[in-house]
């Protein structure tokens, strides 16, 4: 238990209520059907939460960064396809147009997003710029007062329910330099892909979208032209806060999974006793609890050093790598433990090691996280 205070423990309280009444009663049908839940981003809406961590004159909540977090683990304690869809549109499509947009941009665009008028999506990742998201080959051309934009990005999370897409263009080779752009949806030669069959989180929307000769007005380049060749760095700064989303949404689902599992092995009953009795059991319970813990409290302590704008990179990458596979752990623990009814998509848990695969690989693999982390420690040898 980590003590609170009282506007976290509200808006766990609050969104809980949601999730378990609204939420999990049609998962795993959602999962089956890899439909796209409306009415629950409407409920989310009229929640408050698209809005959470951006100011009251934004159209946002108000709230801090902690309750964000939050409120992303409590949603993913029961779906995280809807964990991810909020992560994705606050984290990734929202907050860098808030910290890095001129004032033009976060007024014409940051109030609709965060009361939730559409949604907002990120596009950094393309066929040959994964890990290495420098390699973009999306181009931006300059032609009078427009920009001429051509290339694709890809596994784009909210790529057909977004109003606005924030993405990144290579606008000069020599010397290279990488700038960031808002599309919005309709625009001519912006055209969305087809829906990702995926793994996990199946619920979530996840597309290929084109820039085929699509023009953007010249105001769309984020920042403003003296912000031109900043939009790599834009982008690594809005995955340091990313990262504690998908941080959060780990946990979330490591939780979910021991709420499943708590209750099964009290009840179950094999050579006349409750599974729960027997050590091998038991400890697997107590390991699971004991890293959620530890999970949390390294989540919690990124939001709040977010919140009070101290360096990130080291604390959110640790948060996310560490909690990503304690998701990992705890949902194979909960399958284990189940047995056979584990093995059951109606009994949630083979769902939450599918859905915490995508912890260990949206936003930075497991494997950049470390990366992140020795290269803080280590300099660059
Ligand atoms: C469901 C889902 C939603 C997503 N949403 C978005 C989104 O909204 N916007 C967006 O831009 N992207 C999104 N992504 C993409 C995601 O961020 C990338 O998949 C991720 O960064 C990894 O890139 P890659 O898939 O190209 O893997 P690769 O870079 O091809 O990596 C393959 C393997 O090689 C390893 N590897 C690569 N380089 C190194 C290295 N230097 N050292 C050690 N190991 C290395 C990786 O860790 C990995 O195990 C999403 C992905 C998924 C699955």
């Amino acid at each position: 238990m980590i003590y609170l205070r009282e506007e976290h423990e509200m808006i766990r309280e609050a969104v809980r209520d949601f999730a378990v009444n609204e939420v999990e009663p049609g998962e795993v049908e959602r999962d089956a059907s890899q439909e796209f839940p409306h009415h629950l981003l409407e409920m989310m809406k009229d929640l408050g939460l698209l809005g959470i961590p951006f100011p009251e004159e934004y159209g946002g909540a108000g709230m801090d960064v902690l309750c964000y977090a939050i409120a992303v683990e409590e949603l993913s304690r029961v779906s995280g396809s809807l964990g991810l869809t909020l992560a994705a549109h606050v984290s990734l499509g929202t907050s860098p147009i808030y910290e890095f947009g001129t004032d033009e941009q976060k007024k014409k665009y940051v109030p609709a997003l965060a009361a939730g008028e559409y949604l907002g999506a990120f596009g950094l990742t393309e066929p040959n710029a994964g890990s290495d998201a420098a390699g973009t080959q999306t181009t931006a051309v300059r032609d009078g007062d427009e920009w001429v934009i051509n290339g694709q990005k890809i596994f784009v999370t909210n790529g057909s329910l977004a109003g606005t897409l924030i993405f990144t263009a290579v606008t000069s080779r020599e010397p290279r330099q990488i700038s960031a752009f808002i599309v919005e949806k309709g625009t001519p030669g912006f055209v969305v892909g087809k829906k990702e069959d995926k793994l996990g989180c199946r619920a979530s929307d996840t597309r290929v979208v084109f820039f085929e000769d699509c023009r953007i007005p010249a105001e769309n380049l984020v920042g403003g032209e003296s912000e031109l060749g900043k939009g790599f760095k834009f982008f690594m700064k809005t995955l340091d806060g990313g990262r504690i989303s998908i941080g959060a949404m780990a946990l979330g689902i490591a939780q979910g999974a021991l709420d499943k599992a708590i209750p099964h092995v009290r009840e179950r009953k094999q050579f006349g006793q409750a599974i729960g009795s027997f050590q091998g059991v038991s400890h697997r319970i107590a390991d699971m609890a004991t890293e959620i813990q530890a999970a949390r409290h390294l989540v919690y302590n990124a939001a709040w050093l977010k919140d009070q704008g101290k360096p990130l990179e080291h604390h959110s990458a640790t948060a996310k790598l560490f909690a990503s596979e304690v998701a990992m752990r705890a949902a194979d623990s909960a399958i284990q433990v189940l047995g056979a009814s584990g093995y059951m998509r109606e009994y949630h848990v083979e769902r939450y090691l599918r859905d915490a695969k995508l912890c260990e690989i949206g936003e930075g693999t497991s494997e950049i996280q470390r990366l992140v982390i020795a290269r803080q420690l280590l300099g660059r040898l």
